[in-house]
């Protein structure tokens, strides 16, 4: 697998997500560079100020990253634990986390993520580009990769 290292000026660390930037109505060309997981963050947000569309067209796990589980509309965090050589199967876990301060169920939730917790599961790389639990069929794809959310739906 191929090695990058985060483009972001003076970061050692490895460029892991992809970010492909295009500005609509112009002639500015699209762009994809690779950032390590808080640099991707950082530059998305800078990103999407200017007006670009941004998004993480490829993310290659590493192990420490966080991720997040999608059941239904809620989101729940964790972290990948290891990863397989061929960067194919992934062990993940997932992270406890309570009500920050400032939280509002119902307006803006704000979580604090804690310790790891539960059963390590196996997720799959599938033909269609997600990640499945291992032993599953590919139609449950509920990982994400590259960032820790958690959002609980009210209405439910
Ligand atoms: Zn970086």
């Amino acid at each position: 697998m191929k090695e990058y290292i985060c483009e972001c000026p003076g970061c050692q660390q490895t460029g892991v997500i992809a970010l492909t930037t295009t500005y609509l109505g112009t002639v500015i060309p699209t762009d994809t560079k690779r950032y390590c997981v808080d640099h991707c963050e950082v530059e998305e947000t800078r990103a999407n100020e200017y007006g670009f569309l941004a998004k993480r067209t490829h993310v290659t796990p590493i192990e420490g990253m966080p991720c997040t589980f999608h059941v239904g509309s809620d989101r729940y965090p964790g972290t990948v634990l290891s990863v397989s050589k061929s960067g194919k199967t992934i062990l993940v876990q997932r992270r406890s986390f309570k009500a920050a301060a400032g939280h509002d169920y119902f307006g803006s939730q704000k979580w604090e993520i804690g310790e790891l917790e539960g059963a390590a599961v196996w997720y799959t790389l599938r033909r269609n580009g997600r990640w499945s639990q291992k032993g599953q069929p590919m139609k449950y794809s509920n990982l994400g990769l590259g960032y820790a959310r958690v959002y609980q739906d009210p209405h439910f």
